[in-house]
C-alpha cells in the first residue's frame, strides 16, 4: 500500500503514551514541499523486548534524573550576565496571551527581576476569549508588547495555498510566530529570547532539548531553497506580483536583518520544571487567563491552543494526514505528567479524535474564500492509503490504538 509523505508503512503505537511512529517531526516549516510535508518522523528506537517508546516520551523520561536546582543556577547566571541595570529591555518572550507566553514572561519579570518585551504574532483568526486573554496578559500582567500584524492580503493568500498544497491550514501562523521573536531581537538588538517548553518536548529530534539554540537554525543563508505553501519562493512571488518583503516575515533572518547581534534563543522548560498544567494554573492566578467557555472539537480540553479559530482545523488535518488528532496530543502529554493513565487516555482517543471541527469552519472557508464542498474532496486527496480505507462509504483508519 502506498504510503504519504514517506511516512513508516507499519504503524507502531508509543508503549507509553498513544502517539504513533506516524507523528511527522517540525522539519523547517519553510523547507516543505507538496506531498512531503512534515517528511522527517519520530525517532524510531525499539528497546530490548522490541517495544517502542517515541522521543516525547524519552525526553520526559530524561527530565526525572534531572537537578532542578542546579538548572536554575544555571539560568540565574545567564540572567545576571544580561539583566539590564537601567529597566530597558533585556529579553523577549513571544506569544500570543496563551498560558505558556503568559507564565515565561511573568516569572522572567516578577520571580527573576528581568525586563522583557513581549512580542506578538497575532492568530490568523483571533476567537473572542483568546484576544481577552491576550488584552489580560499586557493589562493585568504589566508588560510592554509589540504586535506584528501582517498585511492582510499576503496572510490570506499563503495561508489558502498552504491548504491546497499542503492541507496545512497553521502554516502562516506557525512560521510568523517562529521567525518574530529572532526578528524582533535583532531590531531592537536584544540578546535573549525566551520561549516555554523545547520542541522536543513535542516531536523534535531529542538533540534539540537543549539550553539554547544554535543561531544558525534561524538565519536565511540561502533564500533560492525555500517555499512557502509548497511553492519556491521565486516561483510564488513571480506567479503572484509579491516581492522578498512580503514574503519575509515567513522567513528566517537574513544575514543583513541579524547584523552584529548576537542572539540566544532560550527554553525555560530546559531551566526549570515545566508542566503545561501549571502554567494554566499560574496564568488563572496571575492574569486570569480564561480556559475556553466549551470543550475543543477533536479533543477533551479546554486550554490549550485557544487562540486562533484556525487551530482546531490544524489538528483535524493532522488527523487526516498522519492518523493522530488533537486528543492523541493532549493525551500523551497528560500520560507523560502522570496525569491520567494510558488507558484513560486511550478511552479519550477512541472519543475524541478526528472529530470535526465544525464550530468555527464554515467561518474560516469563508474568509479564505474555499468552498465546503472542494474542501472536503481536498481532505480525501491527503489521506495516505497505508493509514485509510473506505467501508461502506465511510473512511477508517486501518490501525488503532483502541
Ligand atoms: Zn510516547
Amino acid at each position: 500500500m502506498k504510503n504519504f509523505y514517506k511516512l513508516p508503512k507499519k504503524v507502531t503505537f508509543c508503549e507509553t503514551c498513544v502517539l504513533s511512529n506516524q507523528v511527522p517531526s517540525s522539519i523547517p516549516e519553510f523547507l516543505h514541499k507538496p506531498n512531503r510535508d512534515g517528511a522527517k518522523y519520530l525517532e524510531l528506537s525499539f528497546d530490548k523486548e522490541n517495544k517502542f517508546t517515541c522521543s516525547p516520551c524519552k525526553v520526559n523520561q530524561s527530565k526525572q534524573k534531572i537537578n532542578w536546582q542546579k538548572r536554575e543556577i544555571e539560568l540565574l547566571k545567564l540572567l545576571d550576565k544580561h539583566r539590564s541595570k537601567d529597566g530597558d529591555y533585556d529579553c523577549i518572550v513571544p506569544g500570543s496571551g496563551g498560558k505558556d507566553s503568559v507564565y515565561a514572561a511573568h516569572l522572567l519579570k516578577y520571580k527573576y527581576g528581568m525586563h522583557p518585551l513581549t512580542v506578538t504574532w497575532p492568530p490568523i483568526l483571533y476567537t473572542d476569549y483568546g484576544y481577552q486573554n491576550f488584552k489580560n496578559w499586557i493589562e493585568i500582567g504589566g508588560f510592554d508588547n509589540i504586535a506584528v500584524k501582517p498585511n492582510g492580503k499576503v496572510q490570506k493568500l499563503l495561508t489558502k495555498l498552504s491548504i491546497e498544497n499542503l492541507l496545512h491550514p497553521f502554516q502562516t501562523f506557525i512560521l510568523g510566530q517562529k521567525n518574530i521573536g529572532a526578528r524582533m531581537a535583532a531590531k531592537f538588538k536584544i540578546p535573549l529570547v525566551f520561549y516555554g517548553e523545547s520542541d522536543a518536548e513535542y516531536n523534535n529530534p531529542i538533540s534539540e532539548f537543549s539550553a539554547i539554540r544554535d543561531q544558525k537554525y534561524w538565519i536565511n543563508s540561502n533564500k533560492n531553497k525555500f517555499y512557502l505553501a509548497g511553492i519556491p519562493i521565486k516561483k510564488l512571488m513571480s506567479k503572484y506580483n509579491l516581492n522578498y518583503n512580503d514574503l519575509k516575515n515567513y522567513l528566517p533572518l537574513d544575514d543583513n536583518e541579524l547584523g552584529k547581534t548576537k542572539i540566544k534563543y532560550c527554553y525555560l522548560g530546559y531551566f526549570i520544571k515545566w508542566t503545561p498544567q501549571e502554567a494554566y494554573y499560574y496564568a488563572v492566578e496571575n492574569t486570569n487567563f480564561k480556559a475556553r467557555p466549551f470543550r475543543s472539537e477533536g479533543t477533551y480540553s479546554k486550554y490549550n491552543s485557544i487562540d486562533d479559530k484556525i487551530d482546531d482545523l490544524h489538528y483535524y488535518t493532522s488527523y487526516i494526514k498522519f492518523g493522530i488528532g488533537r486528543a492523541s496530543y493532549d493525551a500523551s502529554q497528560e500520560i507523560r505528567n502522570k496525569h491520567i493513565t494510558r488507558d484513560e487516555g486511550i478511552k479519550l482517543v477512541s472519543r475524541f479524535d478526528g472529530e470535526i471541527p465544525n464550530r468555527y469552519l464554515d467561518e474560516i472557508l469563508e474568509y479564505l474564500d474555499i468552498k465546503k464542498s472542494f474542501f472536503h474532496k481536498l481532505v480525501d486527496k491527503f489521506r495516505s492509503p497505508h493509514l485509510w480505507e473506505k467501508k461502506n462509504g465511510t473512511w477508517i483508519l486501518r490501525n488503532k490504538i483502541f
